[in-house]
């Protein structure tokens, strides 16, 4: 037993839950350690959708049969689970998109192109994945707004009483992630909001890293805008949400046109659908939101508390065995951290590791994470990152451990 919370499950029961986990990789038993680019699927995710293909599927909100009624309940039930999860006050407030990226660009092109103006300020962190940087920018070069940038401290913090003295009636959107993909930071959400409404700007959260390992509350985070990606809490790829508060949402334009978001159409004038199928233009992902509803059960068996214990063991053992390794240096050390360990190793370019690690059977990145400007920060030109999920085990990060000392030995 790895956590100390009271009636923690057996993590080697769930670990069971995850067929690709059984499967060898160059001969050796697969050791998965690239949670933070996407997550494996446990059997109840891939059963859920195998269940709706072979027996449910029909398209949904528009067959007057039995089956697309079904089908449309499925579809309805998932973006209630999710707004459970999320704690939303209304399932109006859940759009389905492909991933967080997606919902990002939706906020981008709909929300900021209809308030902002030339001169606007929009505040990013200096830990923030392309996608949380690129789409802001392409507004800037677009409407003339400034892009300004909170940076983070050597140990990859954000520091409050710098977001304090950066804000100001300019500031109109402060976009941020609560979990860094790179370094494994946890911002301090909560507070950002609250100095950002402070002088009325908006906040969206990027929570890609963090619903798989936190719990989050959008209502008393009191967040404008939140975004996720299921594949990265086990569920499927190519769905994910965007939360945002109702009436925010009824007052922005629609940011897709097509099917299922139209209320009348005519060729001189076309009314909008109600929420949330204003902003579900085509066709949705009906198995996704079913894949990605059975997701969020299965974290809810396990319970996220129980979850971030057993990751914070984790990031607590493999911090303290690597940093044992002689030459290696880890990139990120913020007080508050979730499940990732980012490091180099001193005269070893991390894709020859990670190179050698797959040939260990052992899968884990080494790249720039998607968020070069961490990377600049740090002066390195990428990491090594191990990044935990809730089937991982102490006998990972030794296999993990070991494979480098083996490595080191053959590039030094
Ligand atoms: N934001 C963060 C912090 C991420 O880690 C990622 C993916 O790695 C994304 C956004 C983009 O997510 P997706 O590719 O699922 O849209």
């Amino acid at each position: 037993m790895q956590t100390s919370l009271k009636n923690s499950p057996d993590f080697s029961q769930i670990r069971a839950q995850f067929p690709i986990l059984q499967q060898t990789e160059n001969g050796q038993p697969l050791v998965y350690l690239d949670n933070g680019a996407t997550a494996q699927k446990p059997l109840s995710v891939i059963e859920a959708m195998d269940t709706y293909y072979r027996t449910q599927n029909a398209n949904v909100h528009r067959g007057v049969y039995g089956l697309s009624e079904r089908a449309t309940e499925l579809y309805e039930g998932a973006r209630e689970t999710v707004r459970q999860f999320l704690n939303a006050q209304s399932t109006k407030e859940i759009i389905f998109v492909r991933g967080t990226t997606e919902a990002i660009n939706l906020v981008a092109f709909s929300w900021a192109r209809a308030n902002l103006t030339r001169d606007d300020e929009i505040i990013v962190t200096e830990m923030e994945h392309h996608s949380n940087i690129v789409p802001w920018q392409l507004l800037r070069d677009q409407l003339g707004i400034k892009l300004s940038v909170l940076r983070m401290n050597h140990l990859g913090e954000i520091c409050l009483e710098a977001l304090k003295g950066m804000v100001s009636a300019k500031t109109k959107l402060l976009a941020v992630t609560q979990m860094s993909n790179a370094l494994g930071t946890i911002n301090p959400v909560k507070e950002m909001v609250r100095i950002a409404h402070s002088v009325g700007a908006k906040v969206l959260v990027d929570g890609a890293q963090a619903t798989p390992h936190m719990a989050v509350d959008v209502h008393d985070l009191d967040c404008d805008f939140y975004a996720l990606s299921g594949h990265k809490m086990y569920g499927p790829t190519g769905i994910g949400v965007l939360y945002a508060k109702q009436a925010l949402l009824e007052a922005m334009p629609p940011y897709q046109a097509g099917g299922d978001m139209i209320y009348s159409v005519t060729f001189e004038k076309t009314e909008y659908n109600v929420l949330p199928y204003k902003f579900e233009a085509g066709t949705p992902h009906i198995a996704g939101a079913i894949g990605l509803a059975a997701a969020i059960r299965f974290i809810e068996s396990i319970g996220l508390e129980h979850i971030a214990a057993h990751e914070a063991d984790l990031l607590a053992y493999a911090t303290a065995e690597l940093k044992k390794i002689d030459g290696l240096r880890i990139i990120g050390e913020a007080k508050h951290k979730g499940g990732v360990v980012s490091f180099v190793i001193e005269g070893v370019h991390p894709h020859d590791m990670a190179t050698l690690m797959d040939q260990e059977g052992i899968a884990l990145r080494a790249s720039h994470h998607c968020a070069m400007p961490v990377m600049q920060h740090f002066n390195v030109p990428a990491t090594i990152r191990a990044s935990f999920g809730v089937y991982n085990n102490h006998a990972d990060i030794d296999r993990l451990v070991a494979a480098i000392l083996e490595a080191k030995s053959m590039l030094l």
